[in-house]
């Protein structure tokens, strides 16, 4: 699950980690309240605002969502002008991200400092070694992506043994080799060691803090912070689970979350419906190697029942890219004619929404039951037994 900029900085912060403060506002008005706040708080502030498009997309500055406001009335106009755009940036879809809230942060970037310094640091999973890592540069800001792709060796990483944690050596070569000595190396140590700790007891999968900003007063705070945490993991984090924003997700993923189905939205034409997610992969594999591309992971799990198969079929067939289904069950505790009883009456419910070629295969208790009850429907609905067999024939409605 992705969170709001404001929203991981909260959580950073909660763990000892210094952030640019600041507090949303959802309209003009409330922007200046809190503007007006924020400035009788603020300890490393100009005096001056900034004011953040708060969406789920990085690359908000050179899209025109992150602006600096130095007075109250260029705070009110600017916000304005903010909430409810529809911000454009290289991560953004073409017609870019709704705008409904906006961060009003303080300044900390200080007049005459011609040169503040902003790293690059990220906290993330290393799968080869089954490590987490931190990366880091020197070259932060917002041309992170041209560093990697031109000067890869510019970004260093640093492993962390699971058993040991982020050890204080580790700390004080991170903060060396970003070019630090003195008060500003000890404040780094500071940063990082707890920056660690964050995102070890958030349970996160990632953080991206870019920039991390020195100031001319060797402060070190995050400036921005994109954190995604783990859904297996929200189950012990309550307060982290409320900080979902739906509007932020895409609807097919809002819906199957409603309807209690696991789907992920990938990029092929081969909608898959399957009981299982290990079935669920073969699946996808076995499409794969027959030439098609999955459009989707979707496990129904347990009960294959005709309401959870029409559910399923509906979600899928939101993709537009979609131009086949095929339906993989396996009948262990779920008979398989239950299953394909699921399947006629949801085809039959849903009409001419059904509009590609439906595959079926089940396999397990009753499987011949069931293609029976398939074969006797009248449907156009294609029928196999084996694996190869079911993804065959999905090649051949495609072709
Ligand atoms: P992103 O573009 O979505 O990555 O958003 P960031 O939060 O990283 O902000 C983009 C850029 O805006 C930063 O790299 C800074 O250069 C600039 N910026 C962010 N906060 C401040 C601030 O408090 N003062 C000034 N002057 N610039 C800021
Ligand atoms: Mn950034």
């Amino acid at each position: 699950m992705n969170l709001h900029e404001y929203q991981g900085k909260e959580i950073l912060n909660s763990f000892g980690v210094r952030i640019q403060r600041g507090r949303i506002a959802h309209n003009h008005k409330e922007a200046v309240d809190v503007a007006k706040q924020l400035a009788t708080e603020t300890e490393t502030g100009t005096g001056w605002w900034v004011i953040k498009a708060q969406v789920h997309a990085g690359g908000r500055g050179k899209g025109g969502g992150v602006k600096l406001a130095k007075n109250l009335a260029e705070v009110e106009s600017i916000s304005q002008d903010i909430i409810g755009m529809m911000l454009v940036t290289p991560q953004t879809p073409p017609e870019g991200k709704k705008v409904n809230q906006v961060l009003i942060a303080e300044d900390v970037y200080y007049p005459g400092d011609n040169e503040p310094e902003e790293y690059y640091m990220s906290v993330l999973l290393n799968r080869e070694t089954g490590r987490n890592m931190i990366m880091y540069s020197t070259e932060g800001g917002v041309d992170i992506e041209t560093v990697a792709e031109e000067t890869p060796h510019l970004i260093y990483t640093e492993e962390i043994d699971p058993a040991l944690g982020l050890l204080g050596f580790q700390a004080r070569k991170i903060a060396f080799n970003l070019g630090l000595s003195g008060g500003a190396l000890k404040e780094m140590v500071k940063f990082v060691s707890a920056l660690y700790t964050a995102f070890v007891k958030s349970d996160s999968t990632m953080f991206e803090i870019n920039p991390v900003l020195k100031t001319s007063d060797d402060k070190i705070l995050a400036v921005d912070a994109k954190v995604s945490l783990d859904d297996s993991a929200l189950y012990r984090h309550k307060d982290y689970a409320e900080m979902r924003d739906l509007r932020e997700e895409t609807p097919i993923e809002v819906e199957s979350r409603a309807e209690g189905l696991n789907y992920v939205d990938l990029e092929g034409n081969v909608g898959c419906m399957v009981n299982g997610a290990g079935l669920a992969m073969a699946t996808m594999d076995l499409i794969k190697q027959a030439g098609g591309e999955p459009a989707n992971f979707l496990d129904v799990g347990g009960t294959a029942d005709a309401k959870r198969v029409e559910a399923a079929f509906r979600i899928i067939l939101k993709d537009t890219n979609v131009k086949a289904i095929l339906v993989n069950i396996f009948g262990g505790i779920v008979r398989c004619d239950r299953v394909a009883q699921g399947v006629v009456d949801a085809y039959t419910n849903m009409g001419d929404a059904i509009n590609v070629p439906i595959i079926v295969r089940l396999q397990g208790t009753n499987a011949k039951e069931a293609k029976e009850l398939i074969d006797k429907s009248g449907m156009e609905i294609i029928s196999a037994t084996e694996f190869q067999e079911a993804a065959d024939k999905v090649q051949e409605v495609l072709a």
